[in-house]
Formats: structure tokens, C-alpha cells, sequence
């Protein structure tokens, strides 16, 4: 297929070019204003509009889709571990099979229409463990999307369904470990639900399956201040010590790391996931992510899997941050400006490109065909320089008129055409109403 007269947009290194590109199978094949249509091929004339690489969650909660516009709790949650216990421990545990498989779905078919092709999934539905993931899988399919999946270990529910998650994760991993489009990681939830032995565990059969950890890192200083009082030790030095922290492991939030853990973390060369709307959701306070360096990727938590407006929130959450509520200049100074958030997603691809062993994130030859093309009409000019305001300042969902994964259209003129969507929307919506009921 040759995508004719096309704004291709890199982010890192920033690069604004009208020119056209060739996608033979899955991949990007050539590029350049020399290309000529050769014989049966097919012709996409885009008409200058921009295209884009596909836009990657780093880390996300499928399960979580059909709790838009679920009722309040009463009373409210007063803090995190109550947010978890009375909103979210609930809602995974009232899954089944077909609410589970329909969230995933319209998680995934929001996920296509936002511009994003691959979710970095964390599971838990404690009632319907073995084969949660194939399950997820399979929606994630329909859409077209690529996913990176794991089951979240935890002792919460007791030694049966640790051993179920640890199980799920194992088999899942290592039946795609050479799958296109998917991949496992071991799932782990948080420090204050694991025990030494299940930790040591998961960061021990991570390590033996060649797959990193995908854990929550003191998302709340409940989780450090737990593994102080309980282990004499920091979240990062238990997984530390368990060999759990090293390049291939996904460690969400680090909103309360020290400066020795933050060091730690960089040594090893572990990601470390910016989630700045669900941790304003939360209160739980802000992980000044510029501390970790190059290895940090943006993720929505749950939220909508919307990069745009996660990167837009993550630009305007660290201008905020400078500044505390006595008006002082917080550490928050050494944050950056918008360059920082657009590197952050660009970073999303390097992760990516790490876990599948493939080149995700530019539009060369030898990249994976994972394209967005976007319907901006931009009110001054855009150039490299200025590329990085455009997208905090102007791009957003609205703009994403098509959608490819691996050379595949899998969203057209702003529809997902292999789906009835109506039909989905109106099955998911009865069934959300189940799953409230059952939660709550
Ligand atoms: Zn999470």
C-alpha cells in the first residue's frame, strides 16, 4: 500500500515532513517524495493530513472499562486503601467471563478510536482467573490492536487464587513469546498484598520465563510506609532483593520513591509508568517523573486509554506541581516543558519495541505499519521545533480519523467497520448495570 502525500510526523527525534510512505505487510517498507505506485498495489491518497505512529498505554486496566458512570460509594473513600477496597477490589471481584470480555472490548474499541494500536494491560478478576487472559486477548482482536497482558498477583484473596494468578500468568507468557501482535508479563499488584514469598516468587518465574515484572510501585505512601514497618525496607529494595527489578520490569507510578530508590530504579534500567490523571484522581500526589530520566513511559491507569489527553494532563500536572500551595518553588523546578511529555510517549514505543523485539515509534522502513492518520486542520505552521506544542496545545482524540496496526486499517473515517459498534455499546451498557449490582 502506498500512503500518498502524507505529513509524517515523527516525535523522537522530532521530524515534520509531506511525504509518502510504503507499507508492505505489517511494516513500513520505504519512504521518500520518490515513490511511484507499483503494479496491483493499492493507493491512499491522505491529502497532507499528518500521520502519525501509533500511540502505545504503557500501562492500563481493561477490566475497568464498564465502570464509566457507575454509581458513587457511600460514604466516599477517605484514601487510597479505601479507594482500592470499597471501589475497585469490588468491581474485579464481580467480573465474570462475558462482563469481563465485554470490557475488555470497549475498552479496546475506545482505546482504537483514540489513536492508540498497543495496551500494556495489568488484569485482575479474582472469580474468573485461568483464562482471563486469552479472553482479553480475544476482544483485544476483534479491535485489531496489539496487546502486552499479565494477571496481577496478590495475596488479598488467599493462597488458591495466588496460585491461580501466578498459574495464568506462566501460561500465558509462555505461549507468546514469539506472537506478533501479543505478549505476556508477570503481573504482580502491589507490594502490600505480597507477602516475601509470593514476591520472591513472581520476580523469580519472571526472570526464569525471560519476562519482566509489571507491578504498582507506591502509588500511595501507604505502600512504602507498609513495607518499612512490615520488612524494614523500601517497596524498591524488597523487589530489589528479590531480583525483581531490572530492564524488563514495569514499575507503575512511583509516585513516593526517595532519592536512593529513584537511583536504584535507574540503575537498573527499570520503566517507570507516569500515570498523572489517575494519581489526580486518586490524591495520591505527584511522581515528578523527570527524576527517572529517559526510561519513562506515560500510561492512563484504567482511564480512558487516550495518550493525547494523558500527555496533555502529564504537561500541565508538572507545570502546576512548581509551585506549592504556600506559593514556594517545589522540586517541581526541574521539571521540563512540553518536549518532556512528547519524549514520554515517544519512550511508550521503545518500551514497546523492547518487549516485542521489534521497531515501534517512527516512520522508517523496517518499523512496524502501526499509523494514525490525524484530520487537524492547524491554524500555523507546524515544524519540528514546534511539534511538541501542537500535540499539548491543539492534537487530540478528535483529530484521529483512521487507524492502522500492523498494515492493517482497523479504524476508517473515524469507525471501526468490522464492528457494530450500536450493538456492542447497547449489550455492554446491560451488562455494566449487572456488574454494578454485583459490585456494589
Ligand atoms: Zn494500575
Amino acid at each position: 500500500m502506498l500512503l500518498k502525500n502524507a505529513t509524517l510526523i515523527d516525535l523522537n527525534p522530532a521530524r515534520v515532513e509531506l511525504s509518502h510512505l510504503r507499507v508492505t505487510g505489517s511494516l513500513i517498507t520505504a519512504r521518500g517524495w520518490h515513490l511511484r505506485k507499483n503494479a496491483g498495489e493499492k493507493v491512499v491518497d491522505l491529502k497532507g493530513k499528518l500521520l502519525l505512529p501509533g500511540m502505545i498505554c504503557a500501562h492500563t486496566h481493561l477490566y475497568s472499562a464498564l465502570a464509566r458512570g457507575m454509581p458513587a460509594v457511600k460514604p466516599a473513600p477517605k484514601n487510597f486503601l479505601e479507594i482500592l477496597k470499597k471501589i475497585w477490589w469490588r468491581l474485579d471481584w464481580a467480573h465474570n467471563e462475558e462482563t469481563l470480555y465485554y470490557s475488555a472490548l470497549v475498552g479496546a474499541m475506545d482505546a482504537a478510536l483514540s489513536g492508540t494500536t498497543l495496551l500494556i494491560d495489568h488484569h485482575s478478576s479474582p472469580c474468573h482467573i485461568r483464562g482471563s487472559l486469552k479472553l482479553i486477548m480475544k476482544a483485544l482482536q476483534e479491535v485489531g490492536l496489539r496487546g502486552v497482558l499479565c494477571y496481577e498477583v496478590t495475596d488479598r484473596g488467599g493462597m488458591p487464587e495466588r496460585d491461580a494468578a501466578i498459574e495464568e500468568n506462566v501460561d500465558f507468557i509462555s505461549a507468546h513469546a514469539d506472537h506478533p501482535r501479543f505478549r505476556g508479563l508477570f503481573g504482580a499488584h502491589a507490594s502490600f498484598t505480597l507477602g516475601n514469598d509470593s514476591l520472591r516468587a513472581c520476580s523469580h518465574l519472571a526472570g526464569e520465563l525471560d519476562s519482566g515484572l509489571h507491578i504498582h510501585v507506591s502509588e500511595d505512601l501507604m505502600d512504602d510506609n507498609d513495607a518499612r514497618a512490615k520488612y524494614h525496607r523500601s517497596v524498591i529494595e524488597r523487589l530489589d532483593e528479590f531480583g525483581g527489578l531490572n530492564s524488563k520490569t514495569i514499575l507503575a507510578h512511583g509516585t513516593h520513591l526517595s532519592p536512593s530508590d529513584v537511583e536504584r530504579v535507574k540503575e537498573a534500567r527499570s520503566w517507570l509508568v507516569h500515570n498523572p490523571r489517575s494519581n489526580m484522581n486518586n490524591s495520591v500526589g505527584y511522581a515528578f517523573p523527570t527524576r527517572f530520566g529517559e526510561r519513562v513511559a506515560l500510561g492512563t491507569d484504567g482511564l480512558s486509554s487516550d495518550m493525547f489527553a494523558e500527555a496533555q494532563y502529564a504537561y500541565f500536572k508538572s507545570r502546576d506541581a512548581i509551585f506549592d500551595n504556600r506559593g514556594r518553588k517545589s522540586e517541581a523546578k526541574m521539571e521540563g516543558g512540553p518536549l518532556d511529555v512528547v519524549n514520554s510517549l515517544a519512550q511508550n514505543s521503545k518500551l514497546a519495541s523492547e518487549i516485542f523485539g521489534a521497531k515501534f515509534g517512527r516512520l522508517q522502513p523496517g518499523f512496524e505499519a502501526d499509523l494514525i492518520v490525524l484530520d487537524y486542520a492547524a491554524p500555523t505552521p507546524i515544524t519540528k521545533d514546534n511539534l511538541a506544542g501542537h500535540l499539548i496545545f491543539g492534537l487530540g482524540r478528535d483529530n484521529v480519523e483512521s487507524v492502522m496496526v500492523g498494515g492493517r486499517f482497523v479504524v476508517k473515517n473515524r469507525r471501526i467497520p468490522q464492528l457494530d459498534t450500536e450493538k456492542i455499546f447497547s449489550k455492554s451498557s446491560k451488562l455494566a448495570r449487572i456488574l454494578w449490582d454485583r459490585a456494589f
